[in-house]
């Protein structure tokens, strides 16, 4: 049987990589503000997340093992490296399919979703994707294509083939 793909929550300081996780694909929570060690872990076990934090309390915690991913880098760049030895991580699994903002999934945009964007930006438009919560709009564009490089060169370096 094929595993299901690892979920993750983030804790606060680790916010940037749990967008970048979210660009991979992957279902990932990002912790709220003044979160408790305590809470995060419990809201970590309820939904079968992986906690991913810097902080080194958490992993101390008797029901850490097999949860509680700690992290010591300080840079996005090192901390993807440092977690994709942790677990394997593949940051081509499915990118651009949950939203940046809010982590639900994304649906292809229809006409009318884009016809809030101005007419000039949407002509060069190939491709959009709409999230039903949180109401944004992504499309391929420069930014998104840079995003894309990123997690293709990611992948080569740090995915495990
Ligand atoms: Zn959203």
């Amino acid at each position: 049987m094929e595993q299901s793909p690892p979920k993750f929550l983030c804790d606060e300081m680790l916010q940037r990589l749990g967008r970048w996780l979210r660009a991979a694909g992957y279902d990932t929570r990002i912790a709220a503000e003044g979160e408790s060690d305590y809470e995060l872990l419990q809201h970590a076990l309820r939904e079968e997340r992986l906690l991913i934090t810097r902080d080194r309390g958490l992993i101390e915690h008797r029901r850490a093992p097999g949860t509680v991913i700690l992290l010591r880098a300080d840079n996005l760049e090192a901390c993807a490296e440092e977690l994709s030895r942790q677990v394997a991580i593949e940051w081509q699994f499915s990118p651009f399919t949950r939203c940046m903002v809010c982590n639900a999934a994304l649906q292809e945009a229809r006409p009318k979703q884009l016809s809030v964007l101005p007419l000039a930006k949407r002509e060069f438009i190939d491709a959009a994707y709409f999230c039903p919560s949180c109401q944004q709009i992504f499309w391929e564009g420069s930014h998104v294509r840079r995003m894309r490089t990123h997690l293709q060169e990611w992948h080569e370096r740090f995915s495990h083939h």
